[in-house]
Formats: C-alpha cells, structure tokens, sequence
C-alpha cells in the first residue's frame, strides 16, 4: 500500500478514534449522573427503569471502549507498516474492505474463516 493510502487510513481511523472517545466520554458522564442521582427514586417501577437505563449506557460505552482499542490497533499496525495485510494468511485486504471496515485485520475470507471457528486463534495472532 502506498504512502498516500496509508495517510488517508490514518486520517480515517484518526476522525473514527475521536468520534469514539467522545461518545465514550459521553455515555460514561451520563451513567455517573444517573447514579448521582440515584436517590430520590421511590417506587419499584422507577427503581427497575433507572436500572435499565444505566444497563444500556453501561454496554454502550463498553461497546464504544472496544471500538476505540480497535482502531487503536489499526493505528498502530499503520506505524508498524503492516496496515492492510491480513493478520492470518499475510494477503493484502482489498481497500473496498478496508473503506467499509478500516479497522479490519483481516480479508473476508479468512475473517469468517475465524468466525466459524475454523481459523486461527485470535491471541495467536497478537
Ligand atoms: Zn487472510
């Protein structure tokens, strides 16, 4: 992959890592809020919507915080020179995937190779 491509993947996951870290941030305040004030409820029902609401931030921000180590890692294959390389068969990853998927580690193929288990280990390939 050229320099020029690389750059532009770097500026894509750089605009997604931000985007990330501040829905992250967000989630994570209101959460807090929400336990704050977390005092004045007086009934059940209230109770075990107040429950709910803080379940759904709670899975949301950790959804986001795994986003965020993903491209994260994609960045740091991008310094390592191995961005766009499939971490699994060493093939280069079509940049249509790439520009879907711009954290993706590896091409298609293998990667439902690995979701039907049939791959290779994730922590091998660390
Ligand atoms: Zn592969």
């Amino acid at each position: 992959m050229d320099e020029q491509k690389i750059n532009h993947y770097r500026e894509v996951l750089l605009e997604q890592l931000r985007q990330h870290t501040e829905l992250a941030r967000e989630n994570q305040a209101d959460a807090l809020e929400m336990a704050i004030n977390d005092d004045g409820v007086k009934d059940v029902a209230d109770m075990s919507l107040l429950d709910h609401n803080q379940e759904i931030e709670y899975r949301l921000s950790e959804r986001e915080s795994q986003m965020v180590a993903d491209i994260d890692q994609a960045l740091l294959r991008i310094d390592e020179g191995s961005y766009g390389v499939c971490a699994r068969c060493g093939k280069g990853i079509p940049e249509r995937r790439l520009d879907a998927l711009p954290t993706a580690r590896y091409d298609a193929e293998c990667q439902s190779l690995i979701e039907a288990g049939t791959g290779e280990d994730e922590h091998a390939t660390l």
